[in-house]
């Protein structure tokens, strides 16, 4: 069994570190929250008292923080992991954050001799527990190998998207498009209703016919179609607005970067904005379409 650090204890962390102590491996922990350090020592982890002495003397390891500055003040930063861990040691990001940041941080690890990917998730907080995340992986083909093992402990489907950054890439061009999708979705039904078209009836066809996607057939954010959504539970999240925006923030960040138009991205954005300003940001993001009925 491995030595494992786990850094980020929070929603997704706190999950993901309980299956790797499940399996087996020793999980040396840290994060800022005395409460979230509590439930993991409570389920077997060894408490540390910073992210270097964490990832000092073990073989992996692990971090689900908030956003870039927050990764990379724990890899980078004084007392870090980077300064601390042995040459070898394979460093596995899962937090969602920045294009630029992730390859910064790859980058810093590869000149101190120590393999990294970056591995963000979709599956919230539900394939956290379950163990059923899909991971996007960036990074050298060795650290993939090498970290497949412990992110099948935690994941269901596992992709290797290419080298340093990209599974930052590939999640948010994945949760843009899911944003632009949900607003269009969010648009027919809209539309539907003002024409005298039930809903139901709009889903059985779109469902099978040009206008499908995941927003539509899986997601569908009408209550009544698909009965597990959270259109049925008054918008509870699911995938909060919140984090809609903060992924749909990260894809104009990055698209401004490498010269990328994306208008719709970028109405998509300011449309979540809208939404969560007016006080919406823990709703569900498929609860926008009551902004765009004009009841929210
Ligand atoms: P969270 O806010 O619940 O947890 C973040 C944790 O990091 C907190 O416990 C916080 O105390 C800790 N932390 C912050 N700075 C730290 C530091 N310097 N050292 C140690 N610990 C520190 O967030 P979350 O919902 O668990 O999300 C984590 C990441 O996963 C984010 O990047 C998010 O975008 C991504 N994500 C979340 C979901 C979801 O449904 N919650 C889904 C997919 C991806």
């Amino acid at each position: 069994m491995a030595k494992v650090a786990f850094i980020g204890l929070g929603n997704m962390g706190g999950p993901m570190v309980l299956n790797l102590l499940k399996a087996g491996h020793d999980c040396a922990v840290f994060d800022l929250s005395a409460d979230a350090m509590k439930a993991a020592g409570d389920a077997g982890a060894t408490l540390a008292g910073g992210p270097g002495e964490a990832a000092r003397c073990v073989d992996v390891v692990v971090s689900m923080l908030p956003a870039g500055k927050h990764v990379r003040g724990v890899y980078e930063g004084e007392g870090g992991v980077i300064e601390n861990a042995s040459a070898g040691t394979l460093l596995i990001d899962c937090s969602t954050i920045d294009v630029a940041s992730a390859r910064a941080v790859g980058a810093a690890a590869k000149a101190a001799g120590l393999p990294m990917v970056d591995a963000p998730v979709s599956g919230g907080t539900a394939g956290a527990a379950a163990g059923t995340l899909t991971f996007m992986v960036g990074g050298p083909e060795e650290a993939f190998t090498a970290a497949k093992p412990f992110l099948d402990i935690m994941g269901g489907t596992i992709v290797h998207a290419g080298d340093s950054g990209n599974g930052q890439a590939a999640k948010i061009c994945n949760n843009m498009l899911l944003g632009i999708t949900m607003l269009g979705t969010c648009e027919a039904f809209m539309l539907a209703k003002r024409l005298g078209l039930d809903a139901q009836k709009l889903f059985d066809i779109s469902s099978k016919a040009s206008g499908q996607s995941w927003s539509m057939t899986s997601y569908c954010p009408v209550p009544g179609p698909v009965p597990t959504t959270p259109a049925n539970r008054d918008y509870q999240p699911g995938f909060a607005a919140a984090m809609m925006l903060k992924d749909l923030k990260l894809a104009q960040e990055a698209a401004a970067q490498v010269d990328a138009a994306t208008p719709l991205g970028s109405a998509a954005e300011s449309l979540y904005s809208l939404f969560c300003n007016a006080g919406n940001g823990g709703m569900d993001f498929s609860g926008i379409i009551k902004m765009i009925d004009g009841d929210a």
